[in-house]
């Protein structure tokens, strides 16, 4: 067995130097892909986290079995990632824009019992997986809900109105998010798009609030929470 080719191998201080900048690189790359596709961490873990794992991931096996990956080059790949752990780590609590940056903002979804708007259509949301996480938090309607924030580790969390307070919204549920097709006078129904609220008079009336992006109308529930 020779122990310098398990530990060095063919490295040289160039090579060394090669590790860094690539790390360096892919470190950047990694962390722009997750940014980039729009999606917030997964299981509790931020998109600086997710890049973290990332860059470990592989190179903790590779050198138990492969001739050519001397266990330097690992202990080199290792440290930069956590030096770059440490360093991203400390500008994310002195600066807030580099925060922002790199794990993204909270953003609100639900505000006053309705979709905000803006985050609809800026494609930030699909309603199916909000309207799921809402639902598995035991909420029947944006009526009960006075604020929905999405958090940047792509947890949702809920400010909802005391049963008191609760007032008509939009039904999350499968069964009732239905578009209708008879209007009863003094009813309220709820846009499907974005749970604005109306007494409509016609069941392809457009909605008031998003006006082009939604003719079509599921009839308002206002149960109260039960807890
Ligand atoms: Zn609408």
């Amino acid at each position: 067995m020779d122990w310098a080719s398990i530990f060095i191998y063919d490295t040289t201080w160039a090579f060394a130097a090669e590790i860094l900048i690539r790390v360096i690189v892919m470190f950047v790359l990694i962390i722009s892909f997750l940014r980039f596709t729009g999606k917030r961490g997964v299981r509790q873990l931020s998109i600086f986290e997710l890049t973290i794992i990332l860059s470990l991931g592989s190179i903790a096996g590779d050198p138990m079995f492969t001739k050519e990956l001397p266990i330097i080059q690992a202990v080199i790949i290792m440290s930069t990632v956590i030096l770059l752990y440490r360093l991203c780590t400390w500008g994310m609590m002195k600066y807030q824009p580099f925060e922002d940056l790199l794990e993204g903002k909270s953003l609100y979804i639900v505000e006053d019992g309705m979709l905000v708007y803006d985050k609809i259509v800026e494609g930030k949301m699909s309603h199916d997986e909000f309207f799921a996480e809402m639902r598995q938090q035991g909420v029947e309607h944006l009526g009960q809900v006075r604020t929905g924030l999405l958090e940047t580790d792509g947890n949702f969390s809920l400010l909802l109105y005391p049963p008191d307070d609760t007032s008509y919204g939009l039904p999350l549920f499968p069964k009732q998010y239905q578009a209708v097709e008879q209007v009863e006078s003094g009813t309220y129904y709820a846009c499907m798009y974005c749970g604005y609220l109306d007494f409509i008079s016609d069941a392809n009336q457009q909605c008031g609030r998003c006006e082009d992006n939604c003719r079509n109308w599921a009839k308002a529930l206002n149960t109260k929470l039960v807890r």
